[in-house]
Order: C-alpha cells, then sequence, then structure tokens
C-alpha cells in the first residue's frame, strides 16, 4: 500500500533528470542513532548538527540553508515522497486515504 501520487511519479523518478525540487532539510531529516542531522540517509556523511551537543534552532538553520544549497534529485524514496505528495502533489483528499490504509491499529499498553 502506498500513496496513488507517490507511485505515479516513479516514471519521473527513473529518467535521468530525477524528482525535484527535494524538500529535505525543509520538510524532513535524518538523526542517527548518535544523534547526528543529516538531510537525509543519503548525506550521513554530511551532518549538520548533532541533537545532543547542538541547539535545536541551529540544527533546524543549519538544515534550512543545507536546503537550500541542495540541488539533489537522486532518489525518489517514501521518506521523500509521501510528504511531498501529501504536501504538493495534488489530489489531496484521495492521498490521504491512501495514509490512512496505511496504518493499523496499535495496542497500547496499559
Ligand atoms: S533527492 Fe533523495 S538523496 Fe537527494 S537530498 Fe533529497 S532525499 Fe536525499
Amino acid at each position: 500500500m502506498q500513496l496513488r501520487g507517490y507511485l505515479a511519479r516513479f516514471g519521473e523518478a527513473v529518467r535521468e533528470e530525477g524528482v525535484g525540487p527535494c524538500y529535505a532539510g525543509k520538510n524532513l531529516c535524518n538523526v542517527d542513532s548518535q544523534g547526528n542531522v543529516t538531510l537525509c540517509i543519503d548525506r550521513l556523511d554530511e551532518p549538520v548538527g548533532n541533537l545532543l551537543t547542538d541547539e535545536m534552532s541551529t540544527i533546524e538553520e543549519r538544515l534550512l540553508t543545507a536546503h537550500r544549497r541542495n540541488e539533489c534529485r537522486s532518489c525518489w524514496t517514501s521518506c521523500r515522497g509521501a510528504i511531498e505528495t501529501l504536501m504538493y502533489g495534488g489530489d489531496l483528499l484521495p492521498n490521504l486515504l491512501d495514509y490512512h490504509r496505511m496504518t493499523r491499529e496499535v495496542a497500547l499498553a496499559g
């Protein structure tokens, strides 16, 4: 199960120019097990800060700077594609329905 708007862009994603722009650093980021923050899972060697040692406002500012400089279009992974589909892809209601169908009940411990 996936968002229909996300799946619809795979033809674009396999072309040389890829899907752009990428909103990593603005709408999503990656945090590794050591607290290092990067634009995404493919930028682990370019941390903008660390949750354990840097102020959140500093990390946020660096993420936005990295986002503005980023011209990468080399992936269309679901961590990027789902949020971009919901925020910018149009057809919000059908995509929200797909998103809801991707969820499942989780029993709360009690
Ligand atoms: S296109 Fe993919 S690999 Fe490139 S910065 Fe964006 S999320 Fe990372």
